[in-house]
C-alpha cells in the first residue's frame, strides 16, 4: 500500500473490502468525510497520534513499514514503529512509502471497532483483531491491537490466551478480560480507566465474534 493513500480509498476500494475488511472498518470510522478525502495512512503513521486508528489496526496485521532516506531503504516491524506519542522509529531524514501486510490465508478474518464521543473524534478505545482459524475452527493465529494508551499496543497476554482453542464465546470472554486487564488507559476527556477498560473487554469480544465470522469456518 502506498503511504499516500487517502482514508477514503480505503473507505471506497471493492476489493479491500473483499480481502482485507479491517481497513474498511478503519477508514469508515476515521475523523471525518473531510479528513478522510485528504488524510493518508502514511500520514497518519507517521504522526503518531496515540488514539491512531491505523497503527491500532497495522499492529494486528502485523504489517512491515518501508522507509526511504539517503542511505537507502529499510524495512521496520510496526512492532518496532511506534516510540512514544508523537514519536516513531523513522528518521528525520527519512520518508515512509509503503506499508505491507501478510497475504490473506483462508480462515484469516480480522476487524477494527472503535468508541468515539461522535463522529470527528478519536478513540475513547480502539480495538483490532486480525485471526486464522484452522479447519476446526480453532485459533491458529491472533494478534489484537489497542488504542488505549500513550502509542498502539498488542494484547500479548489476551493473544496467548486464544492460541489452540475453540473460537466461540467462552475463549472471547477470557481473552476480553484479559485484554482489559493490560495497557495504560489514562483517565481523561473521553472517560476514566475504569471506564476504559470496561469498554476495551466488550470492544475486544465484539472485535473477536466479528473477525470469526469474517473468517468464514
Ligand atoms: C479533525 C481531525 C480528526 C482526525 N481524526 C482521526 C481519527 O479519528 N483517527 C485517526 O487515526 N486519525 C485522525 N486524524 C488524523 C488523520 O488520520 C490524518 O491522516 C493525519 O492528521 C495526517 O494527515 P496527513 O495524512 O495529511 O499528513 P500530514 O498532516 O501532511 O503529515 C503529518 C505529519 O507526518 C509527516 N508525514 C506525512 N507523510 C509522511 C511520510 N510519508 N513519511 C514521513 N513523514 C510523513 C509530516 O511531515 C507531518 O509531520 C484526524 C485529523 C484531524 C485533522
Amino acid at each position: 500500500i502506498g503511504a499516500l493513500s487517502r482514508h477514503r480509498d480505503f473507505e471506497q476500494s471493492k476489493l479491500i473490502r473483499g480481502k482485507y475488511p479491517i481497513f474498511s472498518d478503519v477508514a469508515s470510522v476515521l475523523g471525518d468525510p473531510q479528513v478522510r478525502n485528504m488524510g493518508t495512512i502514511g500520514g497518519a503513521l507517521a504522526h503518531a497520534d496515540p488514539a491512531s486508528d491505523w497503527g491500532t489496526a497495522l499492529l494486528a496485521l502485523e504489517a512491515e513499514l518501508i522507509a526511504r532516506g539517503p542511505k537507502g531503504t529499510r524495512t521496520i516491524p510496526i512492532d518496532r514503529f511506534f516510540k512514544d506519542p508523537f514519536t516513531t522509529a523513522l528518521r528525520s531524514s527519512e520518508l515512509l512509502t509503503e506499508i505491507r501486510v501478510p497475504k490473506s490465508e483462508p480462515g484469516d478474518g480480522g476487524a477494527y471497532l472503535k468508541l468515539k464521543r461522535k463522529t470527528g473524534d478519536f478513540a475513547t478505545i480502539g480495538v483490532a483483531v486480525q485471526l486464522g482459524l484452522d479447519a476446526k475452527r480453532n485459533v491458529a493465529g491472533v494478534r489484537i491491537g489497542l488504542a488505549v494508551g500513550p502509542t498502539p499496543i498488542r494484547a500479548t497476554g489476551a493473544e496467548k490466551a486464544l492460541i489452540g482453542r475453540k473460537a466461540g464465546p467462552t475463549a472471547f470472554a477470557d481473552a476480553a478480560k484479559l485484554a482489559s486487564e493490560g495497557g495504560h488507559p489514562a483517565s481523561d476527556l473521553r472517560g476514566s480507566e475504569d471506564y476504559k477498560r470496561a469498554m476495551i473487554e466488550v470492544f475486544t469480544r465484539r472485535a473477536l465474534e466479528t473477525a470469526t465470522a469474517r473468517a468464514g469456518r
